[in-house]
């Protein structure tokens, strides 16, 4: 009984170690004598520690961790006055946006707990996120643009495990969850930054393919489905490794399945259902059914969570529209896991999804050098959102339009056969 208990936590380590070490390595690309700019929840510091190890040992020359408790969080909406939701932090917001221009990293670790805001107030929940959104925008401009080489990992937490497996223990839960991520972020092998460099190649196959084709648009049929997607002008599918603007590759999500690329703003039609629940700022929003016309989002419900769902879309104008595209295998390990992971970093890997919001400017044909005029042009969407929720099933049918409208068929029954 010892010996497998110890057995199994010496196995938790050497994998905690590798996922640590794939962070710095294959997330982050770090480079001798860069900053590293650090957030996470407070029950993931031993993994925050060994990042920090691996990013020192890496050359790294300070690295700064910020904390965040999710208890903490809560005793706002205990106690805070009302006035209180309208404030965020933008002095610690326009720090790290500066320690990014000046050249450091930024690695995140996700393992929120998905429900924490699920019982709050949605109109104090809506005016906390838009506080902090607006505040933060300077720092997830240069994020969002890679002006810097960033990556987000996960690690489990208590209340995020309990979530994903309701029925067990919270030991049992924990362990489950961390296998999970374990298996997902592809570090249960002995050679993790060999296999992240085979899968990124993958990738790469697989956008380069689209990217040669040019469509005009894609149309997304299914069961819940009825979607047309106009791609922008000079769009760019994107996946796996990007170079930032500093010139390091970077793995800016681990784990990652998706390609993508930047809808047009004006030229979405039709109607579409969620395939998963979103998990949005710790509200539950299920069973999400839009319908577009011309870009713009005319219709929206939901089951649960609706008056989150529609005090997102009153963010601003183009939390409407859409930012993103992108497609995913139905056979996606994460997919094929069975699991609901209540959080968008895997969620997003599972399925074929669209996003509200914010447009990467890297997701064009020299993204980098083109004005926020030349963006616009070209039909890229600009707000201080960026939400991915999950359209893809099994029954999903993908083809790409060309600007005549000839058809090519990209998935069949949620499987690329392009
Ligand atoms: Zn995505
Ligand atoms: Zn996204």
């Amino acid at each position: 009984m010892n010996v497998t208990l110890s057995q199994q936590q010496a196995d938790h380590a050497v994998k905690l170690d590798r996922l640590a070490e794939t962070a710095v390595k294959v997330g982050l690309g770090l480079r001798k004598g860069q900053e590293l700019v650090m957030t996470a929840p407070i029950e993931a510091l031993e993994l925050a520690r060994r990042i920090t190890a691996h990013a020192y040992k890496a050359g790294a020359s300070l690295v700064t961790l910020v904390l965040n408790d999710d208890e903490q969080t809560l005793l706002r909406y205990r106690e805070g006055a009302d006035d209180s939701f309208d404030a965020a932090p933008g002095w610690l917001y326009e720090g790290m946006a500066q320690a990014y221009r000046n050249g450091a990293a930024r690695l995140a670790i996700a393992g929120e707990n998905p429900t924490l805001l699920s019982g709050e107030d949605p109109a104090k929940v809506s005016r906390a996120n838009r506080a902090r959104a607006k505040a933060y925008s300077p720092a997830l401009e240069l994020i969002a643009s890679f002006s810097t080489n960033w990556t987000i990992v996960a690690a489990a937490t208590p209340a995020w495990a309990r979530c994903v497996f309701p029925d067990d223990s919270e030991e049992l839960a924990l362990a489950k969850l961390w296998n999970a991520i374990f298996s997902a972020s592809r570090v249960d092998g002995g050679d993790p930054v060999g296999e992240w460099r085979r899968h990124n190649e993958a990738l790469a196959r697989r956008t380069s393919t689209l990217n040669a084709r040019r469509f005009h648009a894609l149309h997304f049929r299914s069961a819940g489905a009825d979607l047309t997607v106009g791609l922008a002008d000079g769009h760019e599918w994107a996946g796996g490794a990007s170079t930032s603007k500093n010139g390091i590759v970077c793995n800016a999500n681990i784990p990652t399945e998706e390609v993508f690329t930047t809808p047009h703003r004006l030229r979405v039609n039709g109607r579409v259902r969620a395939s998963k629940p979103l998990s949005y700022m710790g509200a539950l929003i299920e069973d999400i059914e839009v319908r577009f016309e011309d870009g713009v989002i005319v219709e929206a419900n939901a089951r649960k969570g609706v008056d989150v769902l529609r005090k997102v879309l009153e963010t601003d104008e183009g939390a409407r529209r859409l930012g993103e595209v992108a497609l995913v295998p139905y056979s996606s390990p994460i997919s094929k896991s069975g699991l609901l992971f209540y959080n968008t970093l895997f969620d997003e890997n599972a399925a074929s999804h669209i996003a509200l919001g914010q447009a990467y400017s890297k997701c064009f044909v020299d993204g980098d050098k083109l004005s926020e005029a030349e963006l616009d042009a070209r039909g890229a969407n600009r707000s201080l959102i960026h939400i991915d929720w999950m359209i893809g099933s099994a029954d999903m049918d993908v083809d790409g339009l060309d600007s005549a409208g000839v058809r090519t068929a990209v998935m069949r029954a949620g499987e690329f056969v392009i």
